[in-house]
């Protein structure tokens, strides 16, 4: 008998959102005159701009006309769209090349299939709270997971443990879910850490653009040293509404080897094994992000999102609500107050004020007695949301 990955059986059952949408689902059954206020939706509110969706009309014009049509696209990416990303790197200061810019579907298809390019052997630290997906990713391919519990204490920002040992090692910054930034200082240890002891980063970029303050790095390759130990996962879904429309990029540079092995090289025999490439119409649509009338439009649309944590943050200031994130980041990271745990404040948010957020305790352990915000729902939900709030511990 074929015997399956038995490692699937080492995965929680009940995935946070699931969860989430069980106990919102029964709510709404009991109660079904009401209305949720979804705070904790990680999915974007906000329609494509508009020189994506000309982009993407023009593409679908091209598909139509036997001059113009484009079947199979490069595996990599279409060079012309990694030419573009690369010099949205140079433009602050980051040196890559073309070829150094892989082409994805998304940063989730992207984090998980990296990990071919791992021994099977390989242990995986991920600095918690964290998106699920990094454990679950490395606990289906039967990896050790070594979990690295950040706090108040440190601002949700650890710091490398000289005695941690682990091969691979996720830093998602801006994080999801407690919206903290590492500064320039904090990542050179993490780099200077992972150089030396031959470890490989994998820096989860998806929400760099939504960093305003100008001293904080957008990647890791800001930092010196990078080029050697990291490789930056990127996406396009909460920048620039990609989320249903699906785009993101990988950065690897060609100077990451391991015995002698070049992450790079490999990348591209992966990719020309595992995919036919990116939907030539998804590419164009990326194309016009990185325009300048793109870049005008995208960022409008994420002051629309900033404007929405402000709402939030004036109310949990006002109620004296221990909170970090929601500057820099799409995510508020609140302490539940009253010494509540992350479940219970979720329940009592449903059934007193209908608004929805997410337990902290989802993220990892230590996420316990913490709840999240996205700040990605409609202006109208945060600031009714954030009236609630005021109402209920005000
Ligand atoms: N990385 C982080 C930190 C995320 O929060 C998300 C989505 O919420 C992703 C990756 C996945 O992004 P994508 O939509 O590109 O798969």
């Amino acid at each position: 008998m074929i015997k399956p990955n038995m490692h699937y059986a080492d995965l929680k059952d009940s995935y946070l959102f699931y969860r989430i949408a069980q106990k919102t689902k029964s709510y709404l059954k009991e109660h079904p005159d009401q209305y949720l206020y979804r705070m904790g939706i990680g999915d974007v509110s906000l329609p494509l701009c508009g020189a994506v969706i000309e982009a993407l009309h023009n593409a679908v014009d091209d598909q139509a006309d036997r001059n113009r049509f484009h079947g199979y696209m490069p595996e990599c990416g279409d060079p012309s769209l990694r030419a573009v990303i690369a010099d949205y790197y140079r433009k602050r200061g980051v040196r890559i090349s073309d070829d150094e810019v892989f082409i994805s579907s998304g940063a989730s298809d992207e984090l998980g299939d990296i990990l071919d390019l791992f021994d099977a052997g390989s242990s995986a630290l991920v600095m918690e709270p964290a998106y699920p997906a990094y454990v679950d990713a490395n606990k289906i391919a039967g990896r050790t997971i070594v979990h690295l519990p950040s706090g108040e204490n440190n601002s949700f920002l650890p710091e490398p443990e000289e005695d941690a040992k682990a091969d691979i090692i996720y830093l998602c910054s801006p994080n999801n879910p407690t919206g903290a930034v590492f500064s320039k200082d904090q990542l050179r240890r993490w780099v200077d850490f992972a150089n030396k002891n031959g470890s490989v980063i994998l820096f989860d970029a998806a929400y760099e653009a939504f960093i305003e303050d100008d001293s904080l790095p957008h990647s890791i390759f800001e930092i010196e040293g990078a080029e050697t130990c990291a490789i930056e996962i990127c996406s396009l879904s909460k920048t620039a509404g990609f989320t249903g429309t699906r785009l993101g990029y990988t950065v690897i540079p060609k100077s990451l080897s391991r015995c002698g092995m070049r992450f790079n090289d490999m990348w591209v025999r992966n990719r020309t094994t595992k995919t036919n490439g990116v939907s030539y119409i998804i590419q164009r649509g990326g194309a016009a992000v990185f325009t300048e009338e793109g870049q005008r439009q995208i960022h409008e649309n994420i002051r629309i999102y900033k404007d929405n944590a402000r709402m939030l943050m004036d109310a949990l200031d006002q109620l004296g609500i221990w909170y970090c994130g929601g500057k820099n980041a799409p995510y508020i990271w609140l302490k539940c107050p009253n010494g509540m745990g992350s479940w219970e404040f979720f329940d009592l948010l449903l059934q007193k004020i209908q608004v929805v957020g997410t337990p902290g305790e989802g993220f990892g352990a230590c996420g316990e007695g913490f709840f999240r915000f996205s700040t990605f729902a409609s202006q109208e939900d945060t600031k009714e949301a954030a009236k609630r709030l005021m109402n209920l511990f005000g």
